[in-house]
């Protein structure tokens, strides 16, 4: 059975960089699981970010998410590029296991698994991903200026995507797979009103073209089943995410969507020791800056309740 450490991180996107980098430099020395596949995050799997802070230039997801994990590991946090396996969480001393089977105990845990957003499933998806495709408007709709784009989904967030990037694009046509929308009244007709947003009805994407970058789509009508192209040079794909939050069920408590429930303006959970910070609690901004921030406050929150316990 390993020591007891004071602080166990799961997740290595922005929120648990940041979160390791504050609690090691608390001298906590922290243990962070990155994750097997993905450590680094969702910024591993685009280009150019250009709203995080600190950079005027702009700087490739991948190489911020490099520069996080040096400046936490320069203080003494250690990083396990690995899963973890299953938690208990309950006692004072939480254990969490690894994908060897080797169990870590600790006083604090920080939650920090982000969240996946849900794709189409279609070839070229991921190759064109910080090519023309993208799943953040706020990240991405200042590249598409002047240009033609699609929005796929029904709901808030498609509508909200959309009226957000006609501000940039030439045009933004909406892909719905049915006749009618599930967003509120007020985000339907914010898009109804808008001279540059279309309708694409009962349609769903059935291609997405392009070599470098995307170049169009093809849509599928999904009553009559005919084809039909659309030129584009940017799509957004607005279906929903999932938190990953499969690891806490019965444990940690979540929301009706499946995100992790924190005391805020606290990153607490409703276990003490235990807290969450970044996509995996947060409907609603979804931003690395965001994401960090609120690993910072999970750090000082853990770095206080530990200092409580001595
Ligand atoms: P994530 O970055 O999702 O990291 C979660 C980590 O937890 C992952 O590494 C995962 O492997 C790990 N993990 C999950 N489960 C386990 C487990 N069981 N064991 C161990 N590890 C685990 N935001 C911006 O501000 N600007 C942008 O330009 C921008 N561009 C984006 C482009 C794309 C394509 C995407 C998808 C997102 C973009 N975002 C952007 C959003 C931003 O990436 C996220 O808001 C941010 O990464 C969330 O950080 P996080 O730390 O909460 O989670």
């Amino acid at each position: 059975m390993s020591d007891v450490r004071n602080v166990i991180i799961i997740g290595s996107g922005p929120a648990g960089y940041t979160a390791a980098l504050y609690t090691a430099r608390a001298s906590l020395k922290p243990l962070v699981f990155e994750g097997a596949v993905t450590a680094g995050g969702a910024l591993m799997n685009t280009t150019d970010v250009e709203n995080f802070p600190g950079f005027r230039d702009g700087i490739m997801g991948p190489d911020l998410m490099d520069n996080m994990r040096a400046q936490a590991e320069r203080f003494g946090a250690e990083l396990v590029p690995d899963d973890v396996v299953a938690v208990d969480l309950a006692g004072d001393i939480k254990t969490v296991t690894d994908t060897a089977g080797t169990v870590h105990r600790a006083k604090a845990v920080i939650v920090t698994t982000g969240s996946q957003h849900r794709k189409l499933g279609l070839p070229n998806e991921d190759a064109l991903s910080g090519r023309g495709v993208s799943w953040c408007a706020t990240c991405d709709g200042f590249f598409f200026k002047d240009q033609d784009i699609a929005v796929v989904g029904g709901g808030d967030t498609a509508m909200e995507e959309a009226t957000f990037l006609s501000r940039f694009a030439k045009s933004v046509t909406i892909v719905h797979r049915r006749d009618t929308l599930r967003a509120s009244k007020a985000m339907q007709q914010r898009a109804f009103a808008d001279p540059k947003i279309k309708f694409a009805w009962d349609s769903e994407v059935a291609a997405i073209h392009g070599e470098q970058k995307l170049t169009g789509l093809t849509l599928r009508n999904t009553k009559s089943g005919e084809t039909s192209e659309l030129p584009v040079t940017g799509l957004f794909i607005a279906v929903g995410h999932d938190p990953r939050t499969e690891l806490f069920k019965g444990q940690l408590e979540l929301d009706d969507e499946g995100y992790l429930k924190v005391e805020a303006p606290s990153t607490r959970t409703n276990i003490t020791g235990v807290f969450g910070a970044g996509d995996v609690v947060d409907h609603t901004y979804r931003q690395a800056i965001t994401a960090a921030g609120t690993g910072c406050s999970a750090a000082l929150d853990a770095e206080r309740y530990l200092a409580a316990l001595a």
